[in-house]
């Protein structure tokens, strides 16, 4: 064979047999992984029936592992963590080392809409089965611990009896949907989106054909941008069109965790009657087309970055609506998110009056209290906010003082700090089993010492605790994200700390980052340093803010 003395050239790369995602749509229905398989074998809804019919009679021994770390979820159930074990330990035990037998509960609010006979049955659920525990969580949900699965019959049925539920408040399904607190009540909103929202649970909650989803599906459905809209997988937010009058702007894709997604808009008006159906497509899409094979890409944000928002608007109204949607404009967006706190006038001339607890703790005595105080100021309306916080409606003039002492009393402040207002902390490791540090406890002791130190602090700030990355409390979109971690002391031992994130929010919507904080590589603090690092940075900023700022 003769020898060329040209330069060897590569041959050229094989082409790669693409992988499948696990997109049924393409034909990939063998489950790709233990998750898949779980929801292949059971529809995770039919759990329910075992619950009231078997385990609520065996106990927690007596429950299926598959049933117990997958299916239960779709009630609101996961395992709490057990106490004693640090966060060091979280990534090398099995999952049943890190459970207790005890559960979490997440009991559904959706639009956090509550009446006083809804309030009342969580406060004594809360206090009879649930040692005294509620966080209010930053979807708009009630957190209960310490639930035993014996008790879940007599607790669901006292839920239904006032038209509660827990269907489907976690696992791969379509999870509460957020909506304005002030739905009905804004002087603001334009046009009142509740009925969409009940729509949508009626229809689809709890339905099979959406229960098996890729991953969790986050919804919001506002006329004002009061929710936090850029971060869920499905959002509408008011808009009003030049030619079709108010109607909604949708966007898709959004969320968090650790790969976060701002969502984007799809371009189109959706008028307040169609908001069920086009939710539904959207939906769809993500059932039929949605990344299974992979945990980390089975959000509908990875769908979306691949295929762009041209394709995906093509492929909801081709193959899911049938008929094209109409162009619509871009939604007027507020310059920082809406928190409500504080009293303030509604439609019809009474008052709705935001309070704060801290980062979210409260209890089924605070809660029985709450109801008390609602009722003796003539009103029957409580709402729940994303951001950790609740409001009562319908307020007259003269008793607005009167409920803000009230609510002082028991623990909710309506003219709080910069620092209660703005701080909020996920579940963290009292019991949550991915939670590496605390955060609760860590937060309320964090808000104690600002306000001591910083007490005419007058800006507005947002301080997110977060017990792992997965990003709960919204790690990225705060002025200060704390993400938790293990670090090293100045002795060179393992703590627990923080990766700080600076200068998120969101409320921004310039683009794609925009409303992402900066992760500073090197910038860790131990939890012990937490307080005086925020406190630094405060002063910092003090010193160096221009006129206005
Ligand atoms: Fe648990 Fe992590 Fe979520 Fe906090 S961020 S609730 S620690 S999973």
């Amino acid at each position: 064979m003769a020898l060329d003395s040209t330069p060897a050239t590569k041959p050229a790369p094989r082409p790669r047999k693409a992988r499948g995602e696990g997109q049924w749509a393409l034909g990939h229905r063998e489950p790709l992984n233990p998750n898949e398989r779980i929801k292949k074998d059971d529809n995770p809804l039919n759990v329910r029936a075992r619950i009231e019919n078997i385990y609520a009679h065996t106990g927690f021994a007596g429950i299926d592992p598959q049933d117990l770390r997958g299916r239960f979820r779709w009630w609101g159930l996961y395992t709490q963590r057990k106490a004693g074990i640090d966060g060091g330990r979280t990534a090398v035990l099995e999952p049943h080392e890190l459970e207790d037998e005890y559960f979490m509960l997440r009991v559904r609010v959706d639009g956090g809409a509550l009446n006083l006979a809804q309030l009342r049955t969580i406060a004594e659920i809360s206090t009879e089965f649930g040692r005294g525990t509620a966080d209010i969580t930053d979807r708009q949900n009630i957190q209960l611990h310490w639930i035993r699965v014996e008790d879940m019959p007599e607790i669901w049925r006292r839920l239904e009896a006032v038209g509660l539920q827990t269907t489907e408040a976690c696992g791969d399904c379509p999870r509460i949907v957020l909506g304005s607190p002030v739905a009905g009540v804004s002087t603001e909103e334009v046009i009142d989106p509740t009925s969409a929202i009940d729509e949508i649970i009626e229809r689809f909650i709890g339905d099979p054909r959406y229960s098996n989803l890729p991953r969790k599906f986050k919804s919001s459905i506002s006329w004002l941008a009061d929710t936090p809209y850029e971060i869920n997988d499905i959002s509408f937010i008011g808009v009003r069109h030049p030619v079709h009058g108010p109607g909604f702007d949708l966007w898709v894709g959004g969320g968090l965790s650790t790969n976060p997604r701002l969502a984007e808009r799809l371009g189109v008006w959706v008028p307040l009657d169609e908001i069920p159906d086009v939710w539904e497509g959207v939906v769809g899409i993500f059932r039929d087309y949605g990344y299974r094979r992979l945990r980390t890409r089975a959000r509908l944000k990875f769908l979306l970055a691949d295929w762009g928002v041209a394709k995906f608007r093509e492929i909801l109204e081709k193959e899911y609506l049938g008929r094209a949607l109409v162009d619509g404009p871009s939604a007027e967006l507020p310059a920082k998110p809406i928190d409500h706190i504080g009293v303030h006038k509604q439609l019809d001339g009474r008052n709705y009056v935001g309070a704060a607890p801290v980062v979210g703790r409260s209890s089924g005595a605070q809660l029985s209290g709450l109801a008390d105080l609602v009722a003796a100021h003539g009103s029957d309306r409580v709402r729940l906010t994303p951001y950790q916080k609740l409001l009562v409606l319908d307020v007259a003039d003269d008793q607005v003082e009167s409920l803000v002492e009230g609510l002082r009393g028991i623990g909710l402040e309506a003219r709080p700090s910069a620092w209660r207002r703005g701080t909020m902390a996920c579940t963290g490791i009292e019991y949550c089993k991915l939670a590496i540090v605390e955060t609760k406890a860590r937060g309320e002791e964090l808000v104690a010492r600002l306000e001591e130190r910083l007490r005419d602090f007058d800006t507005d700030i947002s301080i997110h605790i977060n017990g792992c990355p997965n990003a709960c409390a919204r790690t990225q979109v705060a002025d200060i994200g704390l993400k938790g971690m293990l670090v090293l002391n100045a002795h060179g031992e393992q703590v627990e700390g923080f990766q700080v994130h600076l200068g998120g929010g969101l409320g921004m919507a310039q683009g794609q980052t925009a409303g992402f904080g900066r992760k500073l590589r090197g910038l860790k603090a131990t939890a012990e340093e937490l307080p005086g690092y925020v406190e630094r940075l405060a002063h910092n900023y003090l010193a160096g803010r221009g006129d206005g700022e």
